[in-house]
């Protein structure tokens, strides 16, 4: 154990590491939609290397059945009320690399969809809330800490607190992640009441009510023992109306409860010196490859123009959060400094149509690449000169970290994640590790655009000095696990 985690359990009377159980929608790679999933699967593992048992609970969702049926093993079965239905709950158990994953089983909730939208999504994770709750003191397992993720799991803390403190459960600690405040899963009063067995005192805007209804990401940030986002920025940002979505009043008043701590990448499969999904390799000594790959991107994307013309590119859920209305306004202009521009992502039809309509605009030029496409996305992060993220609100980010690893330099907002993790670039000391603007303005934007631009092609010593120091960022999982086993002793 390491001597500093060895202290603060001294400094709590404890003798041990805590034992946490981590409860999530989606869990990488069994199951994923979002980057949520990889810090699920990724967490438990780097804090095994620490010495803690982390454990994770999620749904035994239509794809994990499909794929992981034959390794899984039944452990126990019990029903569980839900609103006027009997509902079966099956717990099974996958161990994976390692890692031990306790899955909730029912085929009503979980035979389709990980997230079927509106009240059927309610319904979804009001079911696994309550079965997690049940499931717990039969696992063998017993946590100190549970670990909750975003709203789809932020009704366990109030349930603990309000229907299970005389139970063994109330020695049990909680933190609930947020990873997208945006997101609180808000329904009816009604809702609650028959589904989770919730008392009407608790529908004020001291406990659950947000504008007429009641949110279960909000009883998550009332009740749960301590609060965290995924970078330090977003964690001020979130107190703020601007950010806050409503729930800045209570996170201001627990201020003192909240901190950010930045997610990580798994350094393994993003690797320009290892990663078989890209034609040449590279590293930080050897950055000839990475002029390959771009070559044969711009080849197979259609790009017709000079190798040594600045190649900036997305990879991105096409929303507003993205930052899109930006580039709507400005991309025509950007193109005027003689660029080739390459989009990878899916999402709002607005945005998917002016991409479009812009690659017809400006043939060979730009490519707009509509779909998810994991093997792209390594061949765009490996070939392009610039990550062009200038998003509205980011809680962390992972595609900035990810261009950085492969000498891509990113060009983000100054907010959330994006502030915490790229350096930019200062033209007195030479330091940086990207670019940036400050304010959602198209014109920043592509005032920054411009200075990289200018940068990338007049300047080329200073340019490759930028790689390497991108190249040189760590941005694996180990220290996000080291703050988060602090956090969890600190709970103790
Ligand atoms: P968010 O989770 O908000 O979508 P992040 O930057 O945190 O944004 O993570 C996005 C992840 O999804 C990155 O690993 C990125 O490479 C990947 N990604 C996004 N869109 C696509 C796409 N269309 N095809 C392949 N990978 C994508």
């Amino acid at each position: 154990m390491k001597r500093e985690f060895q202290q603060l359990l001294l400094d709590k009377g404890w003798d041990r590491l805590p034992r946490v159980l981590i409860a999530s929608a989606e869990c990488a790679p069994i199951s994923k939609t979002g980057g949520l999933a990889d810090v699920v699967g990724t967490l438990p593992k780097s804090l095994a290397d620490l010495g803690i048992d982390a454990r994770v609970i999620t749904p035994y969702h239509r794809c994990v059945k499909d794929k992981y049926h034959d390794q899984v093993e039944h452990m126990f079965s019990f029903s569980v009320d839900q609103g006027w239905r009997s509902q079966y709950v099956g717990i099974e158990r996958l161990v994976l690399d390692g890692l031990t994953i306790y899955l909730v089983d029912n085929e009503y909730y979980f035979g389709d969809k990980i997230y079927r939208g509106g009240i059927p999504e309610g319904e979804q994770y009001a079911f696994f809330t309550r079965a997690v709750l049940d499931a717990i003191p039969n696992l063998g397992f017993f946590p100190d800490v549970l670990h909750c993720n975003d709203w789809h799991t932020a009704m366990l803390p109030m349930l603990l607190r309000t229907q299970y403190g005389y139970f063994e459960h109330g020695r049990m600690k909680t933190l609930l992640t947020i990873h997208n405040i945006a997101y609180q899963g808000k329904f009816g009063f009604e809702f609650f009441r028959d589904l989770l067995r919730v008392e009407d005192r608790y529908f004020t805007p001291e406990f659950m009510e947000i504008n007429g209804c009641a949110a279960f990401l909000k009883a998550g940030c009332v009740f749960a023992d301590r609060l965290n986002t995924v970078s330090p920025s977003y964690a001020n940002e979130i107190c703020d109306p601007f950010y806050g979505e409503g729930l800045e009043g209570i996170l201001s008043a627990r201020r003192h409860q909240l901190s950010g701590i930045l997610n990580g990448i798994d350094k393994k499969v993003f690797n320009p010196h290892s990663d078989p999904l890209i034609p040449k390799r590279f590293d930080k000594g050897h950055l000839r490859g990475k002029q390959a790959c771009k070559e044969s991107l711009m080849f197979d994307m259609g790009l017709q123009a000079d190798p040594g013309t600045p190649l900036i590119a997305m990879v991105t859920r096409m929303t507003k959060q993205k930052g899109f209305d930006l580039v709507e306004r400005v991309l025509d202009e950007m193109m005027g400094f003689d660029i080739c521009f390459l989009l990878l992502g899916s999402g709002d039809k607005t945005y998917e149509k002016f991409m479009r309509d812009a690659e017809n605009r400006h043939r060979g030029r730009i490519c707009s690449y509509i779909g998810y496409n994991e093997e792209l996305s390594h061949r765009i992060y490996a070939g392009a000169d610039m990550l062009l993220m200038p998003s509205l609100f980011e809680p962390c980010g992972l595609s900035q970290m990810i261009a950085m690893r492969y000498g891509t330099l990113p060009i983000v907002r100054e907010t959330g994640g994006l502030k915490d993790s790229v350096i930019p670039y200062n033209q007195y000391t030479g330091e940086g590790t990207g670019f940036s603007f400050a304010n959602y303005n198209a014109h920043e934007m592509k005032r920054a655009v411009e200075c990289a631009v200018g940068l990338y092609r007049d300047y080329h010593d200073i340019w490759e000095g930028l790689m390497r120091n991108a190249m040189g960022m760590d941005f694996g999982f180990e220290r996000s696990a080291e703050e988060y086993a602090r956090l969890y002793i600190d709970l103790l």
